[in-house]
């Protein structure tokens, strides 16, 4: 967490800890921290503050608004619901192949229709305009592509969307964003948003929802009215605080950072190609944020790369799911048409707002070594 978000949270979790609901002083001192982190908060998002809905993480941010969201210009919210279970029943959902699976996977729970990506990661256009109809409730494509970085061309899913799909309400998963890019640009684009506290230095356990106050939802959570009845349960003031002020310092810092993580991307990439023979570099740095370097290793698995990793104090992650055992190629770099053997040495290094340059120069070394060891060969 940055410093300040912590700094900001404190007297509420101390000195301030009254429910933002009730009446008394101290109660109305927790309500106005939380009105204050609206404001700031749909304003850093380019939103109204009536548009901004506190949730618990990016997951049911994105859940929420694909179960009960619904566009102005929809017929009627209950009619694609199935009555037993008032869940919108298929197929009124469409999404990317390439989503995490918080879009995912309740899209395929629920029937939709999933849609191709290309060899990049970004959305096929054509495949995307035949999925969608009249009927189409909710398109989620994400904004940033958490394994491989790729951005999304919103705006060129949005003039698809609104001209193939004119009662449907698009969502956009920035939950990889906020480091990287203007979310007013992306709020600009779709009907709705969502994002994650700790992606940007906030605490974990708070989620962004913004959706336009024009549209309708369904909520997921039913109770005490909070949220004006959008999201009820007692909301998490300090987290919130802590989160808004995390989104300030990311948004106020965000151009240097910006340029500064890219030179260090651009020098992890140049020593990559200069120290490890045969390694796939599988995003296009022009067009990936640069806080995600997704490589592939030829001939080493990801696993035991980690582990040698791990050991010599460099945290990476392969972007790929273990079941049962066996590692499984990531649902992403299939979808990109990545064959099985390529994507079992996917390797995925991210950098942020602490990484820095001699981070940087220690880690290729000590990925250079554990790529040795696991290619020598093995003595009898
Ligand atoms: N969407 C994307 C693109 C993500 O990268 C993540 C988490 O890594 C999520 C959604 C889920 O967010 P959370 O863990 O806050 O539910």
């Amino acid at each position: 967490m940055r410093a300040s978000a912590i700094a900001a949270m404190t007297p509420y979790l101390d000195q301030c800890f009254a429910n933002p609901s009730g009446s008394h002083r101290f109660a109305r001192r927790a309500r106005q921290a939380l009105d204050e982190a609206r404001d700031l908060v749909a304003d850093l998002c380019g939103v109204r503050p009536g548009e901004v809905i506190f949730t618990s993480c990016g997951t049911e941010s994105d859940t929420t608004v694909l179960l009960g969201g619904s566009h102005p210009a929809a017929p009627v919210l209950q009619g694609p619901h199935s009555e037993a279970s008032g869940l919108p029943t298929a197929p009124f959902l469409v999404c990317s192949a390439a989503e995490h699976h918080a879009v995912l996977d309740p899209v395929q729970h629920l029937g939709g229709t999933v849609v191709s990506v290309d060899a990049s990661g970004h959305i096929d256009l054509n495949a995307l305009s035949e999925a969608l109809n009249v009927s189409t409730r909710v398109v989620s494509v994400m904004a940033v592509n958490n394994e491989i970085g790729r951005v999304t061309d919103l705006s060129a899913v949005a003039a698809v969307v609104r001209r193939y799909a004119p009662h449907a309400l698009l969502h956009s998963d920035a939950v990889q964003a906020a480091c990287w890019l203007d979310l007013g640009e992306i709020s600009a684009a779709v009907d709705s948003l969502s994002l994650s506290a700790h992606k940007f230095g906030g605490p974990k356990g708070v989620g962004i929802l913004t959706l336009r106050e024009r549209c309708a939802l369904r909520p997921l959570l039913r109770g005490g009215g909070q949220e004006r009845d959008r999201r009820s349960g007692t909301q998490n003031v300090a987290g919130i605080v802590a989160t808004a002020e995390a989104l300030r310092a990311t948004v106020d810092g965000r151009a240097v950072e910006v340029a500064r993580v890219r030179a260090l991307r651009d020098r992890l990439l140049n020593a990559v190609h200069r120290l490890i023979p045969e390694v796939t570099v599988t995003i296009d740095p022009e067009l990936s944020v640069p806080g995600i370097v997704h490589l592939c290793v030829n001939g080493v698995e990801s696993e035991s790369l980690l582990f040698l990793l791990d050991q010599a104090g460099v945290c990476a992650s392969a972007a790929s799911a273990c079941a049962s055992g066996a590692m499984e190629p990531s649902h992403v770099l299939a979808a990109m048409g990545m064959d099985t053997a390529q994507a079992r040495g996917a390797l995925r290094l991210s950098l942020g707002h602490t990484t820095t340059e001699a981070e940087i120069d220690q880690a290729v070394i000590v990925l250079a070594e554990s790529v040795g060891r696991l290619r020598m060969p093995v003595r009898s």
